[in-house]
């Protein structure tokens, strides 16, 4: 075997899963058919769940210190802002570009694991015990042998077009366009000063939203054109101007558009994230429009999934159907970014229909978002606090299968905080008689905090809670871990 597990695809997502890999001591092969890093920032957002998870690997500090990144404490839904802080995080969202994303991923994996640039995937086979993966450098072919391959190759996904995975939806039809700018002109500051994610209208249909990138540059989207231009089609500055005109006025200059793009409203999604000892992740598995910003971090979220899962597959602790669950527990998450962001595409008029109601339907939405259930509701879909998976043979609990939250915990060292005890990459034992172990590394005695009406709290490597009281303690063990007494691992609390 050449590595255990081959990665094709460095984007944020393959690179978040090979570092998994690599923390849990698994041998992990990155390949990616481009040469150097691209230099063009398509996401714009890191929302609270995914900081949340880098936070759990000690990353999220080290990711901030990249940069002076800009916060929001609500996601962007239509051009509503809907408030998540009932989801009690204690991280906002934040507007940190793609591209720094990716740059700093890299040089968490730098030393750790190789990332083979300018090598194509251009065969996948599968044999009783591995794969074989064909790569080309442009000039020669060669294989690389492992236990597993994960396809996080983006949209265009080739490990899923050749092993013939469907991907079954709507093809896209309607683009509007992505461009990064620099502006001038007595009305730029208005483009400035619009609130992020705030949809401003001109009176012919057309719309444009935008989101700070730092260091002055906006992300601005400009569509509701109502004409079907292909989505490869070359945007140009004049079309963006144009825009610019049409939405803020004619007193917009365009000074700089160092990345310019057309996205269309495909949404598709594979039906199995599985096939065999092949896994897809990310757009590989999903792709829809941008709204609500939630691809790259749905995406990272996959890895943080699957990576666990997988190191326990290769260091053979895997319990039974533990690599089925990825496709179980991320395929509804997906599903239901595609049916919010198809929604959206209506709500925002997408298609720059012009239908005189919306208008109408807008604010009758915004009444009903306003409600604080429903605030609660989408605000935890689309940061992705609110992910829920399923916990078999629990009682039931009201954090089973949620994240675990960070609050202080008071230890005989001091005042901790969970995640900061998930960072080895293994799982967490909180036990509210006193004691408290942890399942791979060396924890303090850390005491019982509030009053949540469990015996124990056993958290997963990716945060979840899966057993809240010592009777479901051994069904919890052994289906997420493999031991069904916990013996072999428990270290004493002193
Ligand atoms: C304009 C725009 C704005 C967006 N805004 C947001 C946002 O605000 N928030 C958000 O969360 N998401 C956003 N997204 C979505 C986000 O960019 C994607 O969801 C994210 O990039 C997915 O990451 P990935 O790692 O799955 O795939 P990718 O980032 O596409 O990475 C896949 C990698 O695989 C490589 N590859 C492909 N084929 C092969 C092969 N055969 N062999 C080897 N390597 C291969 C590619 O070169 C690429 O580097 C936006 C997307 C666009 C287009």
């Amino acid at each position: 075997m050449d590595a255990d597990v081959v990665v094709v695809g460095a984007g944020p997502v393959g690179m978040t899963l090979a570092a998994e890999l690599a923390l849990a001591g698994v041998r992990a092969i990155v390949v990616e058919a481009l040469p150097e890093r691209s230099k063009l920032s398509r996401a714009g957002g890191v929302h609270p769940r995914t900081a949340e998870m880098l936070d759990q690997r000690g990353l999220l500090g080290p990711l901030l210190a990249t940069g002076d990144y800009q916060e929001y404490d609500g996601a962007h839904l239509a051009g509503l802002t809907i408030s998540y802080t009932s989801w009690n995080s204690r991280e906002p969202g934040r507007f940190i570009p793609q591209t720094q994303v990716e740059a700093f991923l890299e040089r968490q994996l730098a030393g750790r694991v190789p990332i083979r640039r300018g090598h194509r995937l251009v065969g996948v086979e599968q044999t009783a015990d591995g794969v074989v993966a064909t790569v080309s450098d442009g000039e020669r072919e060669s294989t690389l042998r492992a236990l597993y391959l994960v396809g996080a190759d983006g949209a265009h996904s080739s490990v899923r077009k050749l092993l013939g995975i469907d991907f079954p939806g709507r093809a896209g039809t309607d683009t509007a366009v992505v461009g990064d700018v620099r502006v001038t002109g007595p009305r730029a500051g208005d483009i400035y000063h619009e609130p992020p994610g705030q949809v401003v209208r001109s009176e012919d249909g057309r719309w444009a939203v935008r989101f700070p990138l730092g260091d002055g540059l906006q992300r601005l989207v400009i569509g509701g054109t109502g004409a079907q231009v292909s989505r490869t089609e070359p945007v140009t500055a004049d079309e963006v101007r144009d825009g610019l005109a049409a939405v803020y006025g004619g007193d917009v200059e365009l000074v700089d558009l160092p990345y310019v793009t057309r996205i269309a409203d495909a949404a598709r999604q594979v039906r199995d994230y599985r096939l065999g000892r092949v896994f897809l992740a990310g757009d590989a598995a999903h792709v829809h429009l941008p709204l609500g910003g939630q691809g790259m971090n749905v995406g990272i979220q996959d890895a943080f999934n699957l990576g666990w899962k997988l190191a326990a597959a290769v260091l053979g602790r895997v319990p039974d159907g533990l690599l089925d669950t990825y496709s179980s527990e991320r395929h509804p998450v997906a599903a239901r970014v595609i049916r919010n962001t198809r929604a959206q595409s209506v709500l925002t008029d997408w298609a720059g229909t012009g239908n005189p109601d919306l208008p109408e339907l807008r604010s009758f939405v915004a009444d009903l978002f306003a409600l604080p259930d429903a605030t609660h509701f989408i605000g935890g879909m689309i940061s992705g606090l609110d992910v829920h998976y399923d916990m078999p043979d629990q009682p039931e609990h009201p954090l089973l299968g949620y994240r675990l939250p960070n609050p202080d915990l008071k230890t005989a060292d001091g005042t901790v905080r969970p995640y900061e005890l998930l960072r080895s990459g293994g799982g967490l034992l909180i036990d509210f008689s006193g004691d408290s172990v942890h399942l791979s590394a060396e924890v303090p005695y850390v005491r019982a905090y509030g009053d949540l009406g469990a015996d124990v709290l056993l958290v997963r490597p990716d945060g979840h809670v899966c057993a809240t009281t010592t009777d479901g303690l051994p069904a919890g063990l052994s289906r997420w871990f493999g031991t069904a007494t916990g013996a072999d691992w428990r270290i004493s609390a002193t």
